[in-house]
């Protein structure tokens, strides 16, 4: 059921307008109003980031732990400008693929090691 906003008959939802006053009766309209207002208020900034937005994103980029930091801030803010936030979870993606290929590669490193140990022992011990 939905309500008229004016003169309060109430309607099915799939009502168009008012029988008794003519309003609009749009069931979405509650919906979209305050939708409306939410992508203005905060997901509204989509304009291209400056030369300086982006000389200041590089430089933080490169302080270890704030960059992280920001990264995360960034990436998960709601009213971040949405290049900066794109910006943010990409470099989220490299920080992750990142750990990830040292973690294989100090796992390699430990496993190849070991192996290399284990046969140049029984190399040497078998003279
Ligand atoms: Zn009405």
């Amino acid at each position: 059921m939905i309500k008229c906003p004016i003169c309060g008959s109430e309607y099915q939802d799939n009502a168009a307008f008012c029988t008794e006053c003519g309003t609009k009766l749009n069931s979405e309209q509650p919906k979209t109003a305050p939708t409306g207002e939410y992508m203005h208020s905060t997901q509204q900034d989509t304009k291209p980031l400056s030369m300086w937005d982006f000389t200041l994103m590089e430089l933080v980029a490169r302080i270890p732990i704030v960059n992280l930091v920001l990264f995360f801030v960034w990436g998960f803010s709601k009213d971040t400008n949405e290049n900066r936030r794109n910006w943010s979870r990409a470099r989220l993606i490299w920080a992750a693929i990142g750990l990830v290929l040292s973690i294989v590669g100090i796992a390699a490193a430990l496993v190849f090691g070991g192996v290399l140990a284990t046969v140049t022992e029984s190399i040497v011990s078998s003279f």
